[in-house]
């Protein structure tokens, strides 16, 4: 992650004032990267663009880049719209926006950021930030990495020495715990900080880590919760964040992997069609009887649901009994019960207390 503000040569960074999506600014330098002479014409070139002032986050620190519009308006007042598909920083500090259309050096334009995928990459990074400091309080376990990936993001945790895992009571705590920073609404605001102030803050266990970098830094303060070396970008407040949602732990290399979802991603996963009707549909030979009798059970299950025929029937088989992803299985099947237990595998559903089911399904990849 960047953390440094980079020197006057190269473009200014809008993107650290978060509401920033519009802009103007001219053309500072531009490259043909590529020429793919099979290509149709409008896709054949691929050109690199700096700006002297950019809005346009650059991939970095385990967050994508923003994607968007270049506009250039013609002096007959014509415009033109060039997609931007990438968006890069060299190791000299310049931003790169990659486009399939030259412009010439010089020209002045209009930039014009995708809100949608801004916004939710500052719900899924602040709720990152969030999540690794809830964890650290409630838990002691420290983020070691983070990914935020298109679907869903994952933090690897490094446990306290001597506990080997977590407990389901200690993920519904952090999860909880997290949500409840959500709604208490709490600012974050950015500082710059000089390297000196910056090791201070080091020392007071105020932060955590400090790049190997001169600074200075740009810290994100989470009020009350958290200081944080980043360069991404934010939501203004936790309640932006919108939600948090764990979905998935499992046992990695480095540690244990958190998948998690926030803002708009929570409310998709919740809404998704249940993996349990997938599997019914799929696995289970025979129609279930139309009976007064396992109507009742089936509506009374977690993994209840209906068949294409309206025929409602329970899951039989659970893929695994804890939040862990089974080995050698292409799909981990989780349901999420919405009173205690919170998280549990589908064996586990099938014995817990009735309560109307939610049922999350992760594709493990494998
Ligand atoms: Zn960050």
């Amino acid at each position: 992650m960047p953390t440094e503000t980079r020197s006057s040569t190269t473009a200014e960074r809008l993107y650290y004032d978060s509401p920033i999506l519009e802009f103007t600014a001219h053309i500072t330098d531009i490259h043909l990267v590529a020429k793919e002479p099979n290509a149709p014409a409008d896709s054949a070139q691929l050109w690199q663009i700096a700006l002297d002032r950019t809005a346009f986050y650059p991939e970095g620190g385990g967050q994508p880049c923003d994607i968007g519009l270049l506009i250039a308006t013609a002096p007959s007042g014509t415009t033109l719209e060039i997609p931007v598909e990438r968006v890069e920083e060299d190791e000299a500090g310049e931003v790169w926006h990659y486009v399939r259309k030259p412009l010439t050096s010089g020209t002045s334009i209009s930039g014009a950021v995708d809100p949608d995928r801004r916004t939710d990459h500052e719900q899924q990074h602040s709720g990152q930030h969030l999540l690794s400091a809830v964890f650290l309080r409630e838990l002691n376990a420290r983020t070691v990495s983070f990914h935020l990936g298109a679907d869903s993001s994952t933090i690897d945790l490094a446990l306290p020495e001597g506990t080997d895992r977590i407990s389901d009571d200690g993920l519904r705590h952090v999860e909880e715990s997290a949500n409840r920073i959500i709604y208490e609404n709490r600012p974050l605001i950015t500082h710059l900080v000089e390297r000196p102030l910056a090791e201070q803050m080091l020392a007071r266990g105020d932060l955590r880590k400090l790049p190997p970098l001169e600074g200075p830094f740009r810290i994100v303060q989470m009020q009350g919760i958290e200081f944080n070396a980043c360069g991404g970008t934010h939501v203004r407040s936790t309640g932006e964040i919108g939600s948090i949602l764990l979905r998935r732990v499992e046992k990695v290399r480095s540690g244990w992997r958190i998948e998690f979802v926030c803002g708009l991603r929570a409310i998709r996963s919740a809404r998704a069609p249940t993996p349990c009707a997938d599997s019914v549909r799929s696995r289970a030979p025979r129609p279930a009887k139309r009976s007064i009798t396992s109507r009742t059970r089936a509506s009374s299950s977690p993994c209840a649901t209906s068949s294409p025929s309206g025929t409602r029937r329970r899951v039989s088989r659970a893929p695994s009994p804890s939040w862990t992803r089974p080995r050698k299985t292409r799909r981990a099947i989780f349901c999420c019960s919405r009173s205690s237990p919170s998280w549990i595998s589908c064996a586990r559903a099938a014995s817990a207390p009735p309560t109307p089911p939610s049922c999350l399904s992760v594709s493990t990849g494998a």
